[in-house]
């Protein structure tokens, strides 16, 4: 099959068909590219990625919401060149090296108060592990070998690698590697997009709040943690909640005598109008677990940061082996770290936080007349996330069928006017790189907005990619 942009023998063209001999895309049904054109991308700019044809797209999705601070940002550069020509890598068990040494030092600094201690991971789904294991670890070191068990939320996500996805509750994503899964707890859903008419997110996230003490009530004698993204679950759809739930869930944690994980691989670093989500809750969790904008977008690296009394439960003779033996090979990789700190240095210099709030009202304002669409079930922001949801009906609040794929429809008429979107099922959602500018949020929303018209006037069976399957 051609592709609708192989008429003329491109550049772009030649470089996808090529990719299509041998590359897996992630997340990807792969026989879609029979007729969605793959876009290599030659060079990056700020917010813009550039392709082989000289086409422009609006990074929205910041690359799977990895990127702060733009592509090819010219002080993460000149940090990762320096660092080049001293040092690229070295093994971290019995070994260091000075940005590995700095950078843990400005991210205690930065955390919620009393997260001392960082380990290293080099991606999100093994932070989310090494906190797993670390809890377990820590009650058997303990005394409390029973607890093994672990609390999760509906519609959270931690993670592809088997641990992670088994505290994960996306059945598009687990459902078939059940037999490979651990069954866990689960606990209702927070996500204020169900709250009643009228209620407020408050009282909704109190009120959904009062599922996860029960449970915790019955099972805490074998529960190690509990696990949650807080304020937005991401890959449900950016599914948001109000702070007061991860108030509640730390006082009760205490209670109980369980940890508390928090996943703030997708939310930390500023992208809910705080450095770190749990800030606004005013909490420490047991678990920070920090990736994707940890290097600003650059270099794959995680870390999961915990407490002194943590820590201390693993420390003794070698021969007790209460030791935390876990390692994946490019763990503190020196050029992540370097890039990682030249990105803590533009939060420093640049004031960021305070400026993406003028960012997040300009996202605001140009989605609001989206609010009054008979599509639009809601909008919904949490800081430099917003996400539009889609149904079929307002009123009865009846959903597209997910075969219709609209979403897909909407990625392929933003991307053809240039903005790249990535919506989740019938979410469409915006999480750009903080370099973005008014005007181009302006162009960003209104894109997305003519991409949301086309899709919804489209008739069911117009779809050419009814019977297709991509989240
Ligand atoms: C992306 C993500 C992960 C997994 O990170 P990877 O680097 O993709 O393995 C885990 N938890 C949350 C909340 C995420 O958004």
């Amino acid at each position: 099959m051609t592709s609708p942009m192989s008429t003329t023998d491109s550049k772009n063209d030649a470089i996808a068909r090529r990719d299509l001999r041998h590359v897996w895309h992630p997340c990807t049904q792969m026989q879609d590219h029979e007729t969605l054109p793959i876009i290599p991308i030659r060079r990056g700019e700020g917010v813009w990625l550039e392709d082989f044809d000289g086409k422009r797209y609006l990074d929205a999705v910041s690359s799977w919401w990895v990127n702060l601070f733009g592509h090819a940002n010219p002080r993460i550069n000149t940090a990762l060149k320096e660092q080049l020509d001293s040092l690229e890598h070295v093994i971290l068990a019995g070994f260091t090296h000075e940005p590995i040494v700095e950078l843990s030092e400005r991210l205690v600094a930065l955390a919620p108060e009393g997260l001392t201690r960082c380990f290293y991971g080099d991606n999100g789904s093994a932070a989310t592990e090494i906190a797993l294991k670390m809890s377990l670890h820590f009650w058997r070191n303990s005394g409390k070998p029973e607890k093994t068990r672990f609390i999760c939320l509906e519609n959270g996500y931690h993670g592809e690698t088997l641990g992670s996805l088994s505290v994960t509750d996306i059945p598009l994503f687990s459902a078939t590697y059940a037999p490979l899964l651990k069954e866990h707890l689960r606990a209702p859903s927070p996500d204020c997009s169900r709250r009643e008419p009228g209620e407020t997110w408050e009282n909704h996230s109190r009120r959904q709040f009062e599922a996860m003490e029960k449970l915790l009530q019955q099972h805490h004698h074998e529960v190690a943690a509990v696990i949650v993204e807080p304020l937005v679950q991401g890959a449900a759809g950016m599914k948001m909640y109000h702070p007061v739930y991860l108030t509640l869930l730390r006082q009760a944690c205490d209670h109980y005598g369980v940890h508390l994980i928090a996943d703030e691989i997708a939310v930390g670093f500023g992208r809910t109008g705080t450095m770190f989500a749990c800030e606004q809750a005013g909490i420490t969790p047991h678990f920070l677990c920090l990736s994707k904008g940890l290097t600003g977008g650059y270099l794959p690296m995680s870390v999961v940061m915990t407490t002194d009394a943590i820590y201390a439960a693993f420390y003794d003779r070698y021969e007790t082996l209460k030791g935390f033996l876990h390692s994946h090979s490019y763990t503190g990789n020196a050029l992540a770290a370097r890039a990682a700190l030249a990105s803590l240095d533009i939060f420093a210099s640049d004031n960021v936080i305070e400026k993406n709030r003028e960012l997040a009202r300009a996202m605001a304002e140009a989605l609001a007349p989206l609010h009054d669409h008979p599509n639009v079930l809601e909008v919904r922001q949490t800081g430099m996330i917003a996400a539009v949801e889609l149904v079929k009906d307002k009123t009865s609040r009846e959903p597209f069928d997910w075969r219709e794929r609209r979403g897909l429809q909407i990625f392929e008429h933003a991307l053809a006017n240039g903005v790249l979107l990535r919506p989740i099922g019938n979410v469409v959602y915006f999480v750009p790189p903080y370099v973005i500018t008014p005007d181009e949020i302006r162009f960003m929303v209104q894109t997305a907005i003519a991409a949301i018209d086309v899709a919804m006037s489209a008739t069911a069976s117009s779809s050419a990619h009814d019977n297709l399957y991509i989240p």
